[in-house]
């Protein structure tokens, strides 16, 4: 160990206090007295033209490294006694004009304040400092987890969160809202977030399956790339994809622990949605904290520069996750030397050093003080460290950092909160109906009493709002991480209760049940919250059920993130369960509808068997409250689809929709079908299809041809108007390797009026029907085989055929077979085992 360090784990993420900033910008206003207060004579002129050369040129070593340094904004607080004070640091100024650092970081969505004016002004006054007490006048970057709109200030709009998203398959209305983010994030002071998450969601014990989009690979990637371009819309902001690569398939579904894939899986869906994201040129790219194939990510050059820079030809800055060196020693038990960790990681491809808030973890002066002595010992190349800071330099000068280092500070408030109409529409489409027996809509008239978690009888609050949002909300683990306070921030947006009572004309019973949000704790429970229904409350709710027309009830889990969010079921929590028997007791014959609030596919047949209706209305944000009313009341007929399937139990995870064959106990046996399946979701009408075709019919080679168009009659049958996402799915092929029972090829969203038809053209990408054909390594080029596809919307199919085997995305070998051949002698080898079908 480093640094008298242990290894008893890390310290978390704490909430950096509002009363450190203040201090560090006090600081930084009363600038003169503090550090060096030499501003280079040409600095003014660089800041012109950004020579780039000129300060690598300048910068000693110790400087070049203090700018490949995050740090995180916890570890300034002065009064810390985890601040190395090898470099005599005292103020937060001074780590400016002593280590030169690159970049600060204000994560977990906890500015130091979450008051837009002070932190548009508390940001400019440390960037002032900065730029006049550090010998070179490098501006900082300031980067923040803006995950689901800038959720880091009150009154912002909080978009549903990414499992909401999913469930959408509108990738313009997600960009749309992003580019808001973008506005609402750059107009903070803020250049950068960690976002867009592109991790696979495959395992809903993993606690952060909330921040997927979908388990299927393609979608993934489309959206991803749609929220780097809406990200990145503001000059002055750029994104993050993140957690490269395969972060998000931990083989015992705790996070940061090892990957379960294949070289065959990587290579097919874990990777490709990044590589498809990367296509819009994002500025950065984070690293998986885990492992993969028996290699902690961090450490893999094969990962971060073979396959990142060589093969999909990224540019950019690689940034580590949160003191990942560190975890190195900590998480993987992969080595006992910090020095080791370090050297692994630069020489893999890192260019940043995310530092975290203390604790046993080395600091910024510990990772200066390491990379300079091995860059003096060769260990770490002059030019490894060169290349590293210069990417961080372009990326602040093309942000404009050095032109304009400061932004205005009037413009937040314009932008704060707005982007309400793309949050109202999320959060409408995304809203899933599981199921419906004739228990909706409702009619507005009816006496509803809404139940269910939120109240917290210790706050003494209602406290839904923390299940409606999530985390990365004014907090960490969710707003005020969990423990809010009576008139504390908020982002923008009414409660459920208002916006139900609103509908039924201020007639609604209301009788919450209680909920606890747990604190950050390695050991908290399944349901990431304590919930209980207390004699009393339990006793309301059976009056009021037996004298209401309909029963909303709602379920679900509590806000989450990271390895606090790991669970073990997925069932409801028993007090939840005991709620819904008591009102199936009390009132039998009442419509009993469940609106679950929760990250991950909370809830199974124990309890669904009992509701008449179930919405999944996931972590659906600021408009939340009004989609939900809406959609109870059919003002808004639910047309969102899962993105994921909805396992029958946690003993059949992992469960994706696109694994191979048999989905069975075995082939003769039933095949094994989830609750839910990916693409499910219900509406008020019913559609129906007719006369697919597909067009070309036949291809004759993929690569040229890598999209094909279905078109299919769409009738609105029923009698309400409504949306309608018809998917085209690959039901039925053969090749050389196992085929997925399912594959979605496209998708296309469709409006029609009770009665109207339509013909739908979606275009379909074939790149989603790509393999790697071979035994079992797994390292051919990728390709879509020769052969019959069958294209499936519902019931309706057509064949289309594949004359010839073509590579869309791939064309070559799996990095590393080939590390020893000419490459035109091997892609001959390679072509030739492939004709033979090898
Ligand atoms: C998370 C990242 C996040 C970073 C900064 C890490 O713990 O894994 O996703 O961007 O913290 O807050």
């Amino acid at each position: 160990m480093v640094d008298g360090s242990t290894d008893d784990g890390m310290k978390r993420k704490a909430n950096t206090s509002r009363r450190t900033f203040l201090k560090a910008t006090g600081a930084a206003t009363a600038s003169a007295g503090v550090g060096t207060g030499a501003v280079s004579a040409t600095s003014k002129d660089r800041e012109e033209e950004t020579d780039v050369d000129a300060f690598l040129e300048d910068l000693t070593l110790e400087q070049k490294v203090g700018q490949m340094t995050q740090v995180d904004l916890g570890t300034f607080d002065p009064e810390s006694t985890e601040i190395p004070d090898s470099f005599g640091v005292e103020t937060l100024g001074e780590y400016f004009s002593e280590l030169e650092l690159g970049s600060v970081l204000s994560g977990g969505a906890s500015p130091p304040t979450f008051d837009a004016q002070e932190t548009v002004e508390g940001i400019n006054a440390l960037q002032e400092y900065n730029l006049e007490h550090s010998e070179h006048g490098i501006p900082f970057l300031w980067g923040v987890d803006a995950l689901h709109g800038n959720t880091l200030l009150a009154g912002s709009t909080a978009f549903p969160q990414r499992i909401n998203m999913g469930s959408t398959r509108n990738i313009d209305l997600i960009e749309a809202a992003e580019r808001h983010t973008s506005d609402a994030t750059a107009a903070m002071g803020a250049h950068w977030t960690f976002a867009p998450t592109t991790d696979l969601q495959r395992d809903p014990r993993w606690g952060r399956f909330y921040e997927g989009i979908s388990e299927d690979a393609t979608y993934l990637g489309e959206v991803s790339k749609a929220r780097v371009r809406g990200l990145e819309s503001n000059d002055r902001l750029c994104s993050t994809v993140k957690h490269f690569g395969a972060y998000s398939i931990p083989e015992n579904g705790n996070d940061r622990a090892h990957a379960r894939t294949s070289m065959r899986d990587l290579r097919t869906n874990v990777l490709p949605p990044y590589r498809r994201a990367l296509e819009a040129e994002p500025a950065t790219v984070m690293v998986n904290s885990g492992a993969l194939n028996g290699k902690p990510a961090h450490a893999s050059e094969w990962l971060l520069t073979q396959m990142l820079r060589e093969r999909y030809d990224f540019e950019g800055v690689v940034i580590s996750d949160y003191d990942d060196f560190y975890r190195m020693l900590v998480n993987h038990d992969y080595t006992d030397s910090f020095r080791r960790a370090v050297k692994e990681g630069l020489n893999a491809g890192v260019d940043m050093y995310m530092i975290g808030n203390g604790g046993e973890a080395p600091g910024p002066a510990a990772f200066i003080e390491t990379t300079v002595s091995l860059v003096e010992d060769g260990e770490v190349s002059m030019e490894c460290i060169d290349e590293s800071v210069r990417r961080i330099l372009e990326l602040k000068a093309d942000l404009g950092l050095f032109e304009e280092p400061t932004v205005d500070e009037s413009e937040i408030d314009s932008v704060l909160g707005g982007g309400q109409e793309e949050s109202e529409q999320l959060a409408r489409e995304s809203l899933v109906l599981l199921k419906n027996d004739d228990a909706l809509p409702l009619s507005g008239s009816e006496d509803v009493l809404l139940t269910g978690p939120g109240y917290d009888p210790d706050l003494d609050l209602e406290n839904r709002f923390l299940m409606r949002y999530g985390a990365w909300t004014l907090g960490w683990q969710g707003i005020q991480e969990g423990a809010p306070s009576e008139g504390g921030p908020r982002p923008r947006g009414e409660t459920i209760t208002e916006a139900m009572d609103d509908a039924f004309n201020g007639e609604l019973t209301h009788v919450p049940t209680d909920f606890r949000a747990q604190p950050y704790s390695p050991d908290t429970s399944d349901p990431n919250g304590d919930f209980d229904l207390t004699d009393e409350q339990e006793s309301d709710v059976r009056e009021a059920a037996g004298s209401a027309d309909a029963v909303v009830v709602v379920l679900g889990e509590g806000p989450h993130n990271e390895d606090f969010g790991d669970r073990d079921k997925l069932e409801l929590d028993p007090a939840q369960r005991e709620l819904v028997a008591a009102i199936e007791e009390e009132a039998p014959d009442t419509p009993v509808i469940g609106l679950i609030l929760a990250g991950s596919p909370r809830g199974g047949t124990e309890t669904f068997d009992s509701l008449d209706a179930v919405v999944f209305a996931g972590q659906p944000g600021s408009d939340g409250g009004h989609a939900v009313a809406e959609t109870l009341l059919g003002e808004n007929n639910p047309s969102g689809k899962l993105a994921f399937n909805w396992p029958e139990n946690v003993g059949k995870v992992p469960n994706n929709y696109d694994a191979y064959p048999p989905l069975g106990d075995s082939a003769l046996a039933e095949p094994h079908e989830p609750l839910y399946a990916f693409g499910h979701g219900l509406s008020y009408t019913d559609f129906e299809y007719s006369g697919l075709s597909v067009s070309p019919g036949s291809v004759s080679d993929p690569a040229s041809t890598p999209t094909v168009t279905a078109s299919v009659g769409v009738e609105n049958t029923g009698d309400e108007a409504g949306e309608h996402i018809v998917e085209v799915y690959n039901t039925q092929s053969y090749g050389s390797v196992l085929q997925p029972d399912r594959r979605l090829l496209g998708y296309e969203r469709v409006s029609l009026a009770a009665g109207e038809s339509s013909t739908v053209e979606v275009d379909l990408d074939l790149s989603a029907v790509e393999v790697v054909p071979g035994d079992v390594p797994g390292i051919l080029p990728k390709v879509v085989e020769a052969g019959e596809y069958e294209l499936s919307v519902g019931e309706e199919t057509t064949t289309l055929t594949v004359e010839n085997a073509g590579s869309i995305t791939d064309d070559r070998p799996a990095i590393g077979y080939d590390a020893d051949l000419d490459e035109d002698v091997y892609e001959g080898i390679m072509g030739v085992l492939q004709r033979l079908g090898r």
